[in-house]
Order: structure tokens, then C-alpha cells, then sequence
């Protein structure tokens, strides 16, 4: 007979190795089942903004991060169609936004640093889920290799295509109409951009540059597109003459950027979200199973939070487990059942807003930035520039609290 996993956390991602390492902190063992043969080091940066600054401490990793990635002092923007600057916002502590801690990672060294904190024996690789069947109090979870494992509790962190978030019945989710190409650069001497993030807007386009570190830089093109994207999809010197092409009244040093940049080192990416309103009247829980990270709420990039709202939701999700299974020696099978489901509840009910809140915000000013229109687009550059500069901040500036409640 197999044995008894007690919770089971479907990828090893930002939001599942998250959650292992809250419930590791808690003194509680989890079991992270990862499809691949090894953690995701590919992909580009992730600007980690101070509500996932908060997250990371909580979980004590954010001192050693810091250490290794340089802060952003700014955020400036400026329309393409003109070439004029239209709102800035400084993060320093002198500046109109003290507080504010935005730095850049390589997803792959927050990964590593998650998972190098965790027992050895916590992340299974090689390990795909395929389906998950009722069993009393327990799941059942069927691995591709035909292994079956017992879970009291299933969570899933397994990303856009979640097989987690079919199972509590969410639909895939949706292509927004517009899709992404993105680019690393690096400079052997180091690169002239000031440690700000850049943001250029006009004629249905939007583009950008963030430099990493004194060496790199990381600049991303969004456009209106089709559900494909054939012509360009095999091509990365297809996307680069593409957004050389579009790209509008931009500085020299971006437009230089883009021209250096290798081939290998361009990704193009379809932007999807789930609906607001699924969020609002979905099971984000269901018994003993939910959903966290990009399995729960995938959203657009404009705000940068989806990797940040995945840091938030495993310290929620691992504080209310932790509350859940508290004092649980000599309970009952079906007592510990009942308090895991109130606990899950409890993540869910906590984090249905902010999610909400993440995604629709998201959505908005990615529509409104890439807009095309000329009344919408004098009310972004002329009337609306600096709130909408200052939005990415408000969402930041959530505090997901602490594994324990007080
Ligand atoms: C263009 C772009 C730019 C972005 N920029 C930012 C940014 O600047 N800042 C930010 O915070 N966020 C950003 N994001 C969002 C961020 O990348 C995601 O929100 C984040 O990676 C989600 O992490 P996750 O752990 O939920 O999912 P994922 O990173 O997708 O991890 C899911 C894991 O589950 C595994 N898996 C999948 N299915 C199974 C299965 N059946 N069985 C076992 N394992 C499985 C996968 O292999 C993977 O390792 C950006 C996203 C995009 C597309």
C-alpha cells in the first residue's frame, strides 16, 4: 500500500517551492511533485516589487537575494508617438515613494535560493500529474509513470495549464489579444541605463527596459496580436526586425539594445489572463485541494506581480495550513480533514481579492498603455500619466503578513 503523503504540492515553481518553505519554517514537511527533470532556469527577469520583498523575508530569503541584485530607483515614462517624457516616480528614500524596494532577479537564482532551503528530499522530479481522484478524507494523484501517491492535502502550483485549477473546475485561461517578445542584453563593460525602469507608450504598442545588473539589461516589446503568431513564432530574427520596425520615438540606447541582442536570447509569449469574475465565483479551494500561483491567477505583466503575488500566496497559504494542522496529535481523520478544508478556506477567502485586484488592474493599464485611440491616449499622456505610473506601486505596497498569526 502506498503511503501517506500529508501535503502534496503539484510544481516547483515561484508559488509551490513558496509555500514548501513557509510550511518548512512552520515545521511542516510538504512533498513538491515537479514535472520537469530539474528546476526551471530559463526565462528572463523577474522585477520582484516590495510586496514580494515582504514575502521573501518572511520565508528568509530576502537578506541573501538582496545581496546579489542591485535596487530600481525609478520608474519613468514617456510616449513613443512624441518621444516625450509623460510621468516619473522615484523609489529612493528621498525621493516620492519611500520605501518602496524594487529590485530585478533571475528567475533562476530565487528558485535556487527557495529550493536550496528546503530538506533535500522535498522536490520530486520527473514526477507529472495526470489526474486526481477522490478517496475519503484523501486524493489520490496519478503520476504519469503510473505511480499513484495518497495526499491529505493537494495543492497546485503547477502554472497557466494547471491540471490543479481543472480539477476544482476553472477554465483555461484567456488570451488577452496581445502578446510579448522579450529580450536579454548583456554588456561586457557594463551598459549606460540609469537603474530605473523605463516605459514607452504610443501607436497600439508598449515597450520597455529594466536593466538587471550593472552588466545586463532586460527589454520587452507587447503588441496587438492573434492567438498565433506563425510567421514569428520559429523566428527570433523575425520578432528583432519586428520591433525595430514599431518601435517608435524610443532613446538611442534602447533601440542600440535591441539591435545587439542575440537571437538566442529573444522569447515571444501570448498573453493570457483568467477572467476577474472566475476568480470572484470560482473554487479557488475545493475539500482538501487548491490552487496558487499562475494555477490560480495568471494575469498580464504590466504590473510585473504575478511571480510576487505567487511569494504572497504561498506564505498565506502556508500560515493558514499551519493554523490548520496546529496541535493536530491524537485528532480524528475526519477532524483533521475538517480543519484542513476551514484552512484552505481561509487562504481562499484571503486571497480572492487580492487576486482579483492583481489581474483587473493588470489588465487595464496594459489596455490602456497599448492603446490606440486618440481620446484615451491624450487622458494617458496628458491627464492620467502619473496615476497610472503610480499603480504598479499601490498594488506593491500589500503586506501579506507573517507565517504565524499573531
Ligand atoms: C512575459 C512575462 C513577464 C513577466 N514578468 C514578471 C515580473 O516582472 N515580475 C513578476 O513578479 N512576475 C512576472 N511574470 C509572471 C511570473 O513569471 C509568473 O507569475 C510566475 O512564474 C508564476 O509562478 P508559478 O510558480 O505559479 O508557476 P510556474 O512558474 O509556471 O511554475 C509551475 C511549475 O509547475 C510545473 N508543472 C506544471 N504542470 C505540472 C504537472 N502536471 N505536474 C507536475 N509539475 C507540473 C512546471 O514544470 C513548473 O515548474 C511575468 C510573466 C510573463 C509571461
Amino acid at each position: 500500500m502506498e503511503a501517506i503523503e500529508d501535503i502534496v504540492i503539484v510544481g516547483a515553481g515561484i508559488a509551490g517551492l513558496t509555500t514548501a518553505l513557509g510550511l518548512h519554517r512552520l515545521g511542516i514537511r510538504s512533498l513538491v511533485l515537479e514535472s520537469s527533470d530539474g528546476l526551471r532556469t530559463t526565462g528572463f527577469i523577474l522585477t520582484t516589487w516590495t510586496n514580494a520583498w515582504r514575502a521573501m523575508d518572511t520565508v528568509g530569503i530576502g537578506d541573501s537575494l538582496r545581496q546579489q541584485n542591485n535596487q530600481l530607483f525609478g520608474l519613468q515614462t514617456a510616449s513613443s508617438s512624441s518621444g516625450l517624457p509623460t510621468a516619473e516616480i522615484q523609489f529612493d528614500a528621498l525621493g516620492t515613494q519611500r520605501g518602496h524596494e524594487i529590485r530585478c532577479l533571475q528567475r533562476r537564482t530565487m528558485l535556487e535560493t527557495l529550493a536550496n532551503e528546503l530538506p533535500s528530499s522535498t522536490i520530486r522530479y520527473s514526477s507529472k500529474v495526470v489526474s486526481i481522484e477522490e478517496s475519503g478524507y484523501l486524493k489520490l494523484v496519478h503520476l504519469s509513470d503510473g505511480s499513484v501517491l495518497k495526499a491529505k492535502v493537494l495543492i497546485g502550483c503547477d502554472g497557466v495549464n494547471s491540471a490543479v485549477a481543472k480539477w476544482l473546475g476553472f477554465k483555461k485561461p484567456s488570451f488577452v489579444g496581445r502578446s510579448i517578445i522579450r529580450a536579454s542584453v548583456y554588456y561586457e563593460h557594463g551598459h549606460s541605463f540609469e537603474p530605473k525602469s523605463f516605459r514607452y507608450f504610443g501607436e497600439g504598442v508598449r515597450s520597455g527596459v529594466i536593466p538587471s545588473d550593472d552588466k545586463s539589461i532586460c527589454w520587452f516589446f507587447t503588441f496587438p496580436s492573434s492567438s498565433k503568431n506563425e510567421e514569428m513564432e520559429e523566428s527570433p530574427a523575425k520578432m528583432k526586425q519586428f520591433v525595430l520596425g514599431k518601435l517608435g520615438k524610443i532613446p538611442d540606447n534602447l533601440r542600440a539594445a535591441i539591435e545587439k541582442t542575440e537571437l538566442d536570447n529573444i522569447v515571444l509569449s501570448q498573453l493570457k489572463i483568467r477572467p476577474p469574475w472566475e476568480i470572484l465565483l470560482g473554487n479557488i479551494s475545493k475539500t482538501n485541494v487548491c490552487v496558487a500561483g499562475d494555477a490560480f491567477h495568471p494575469m498580464t505583466p504590466d504590473i510585473g506581480q504575478g511571480g510576487c503575488a505567487a511569494l504572497e500566496d504561498g506564505v498565506v497559504l502556508a500560515r493558514c495550513l499551519g493554523e490548520a494542522l496546529r496541535d493536530k496529535q491524537g485528532m480524528s481523520s475526519e477532524e483533521e480533514y475538517k480543519r484542513i478544508v476551514r484552512g484552505l478556506q481561509s487562504y481562499a477567502k484571503e486571497r480572492r481579492w487580492r487576486a482579483f485586484e492583481l489581474i483587473s488592474t493588470g489588465y487595464l493599464l496594459g489596455y490602456i498603455q497599448q492603446s490606440n485611440g486618440r481620446v484615451l491616449n491624450f487622458l494617458r499622456d496628458r491627464v492620467l500619466a502619473n496615476f497610472l505610473a503610480g499603480l504598479p506601486l499601490k498594488m506593491a505596497s500589500y503586506d501579506c503578513g507573517k507565517l504565524r498569526a499573531s
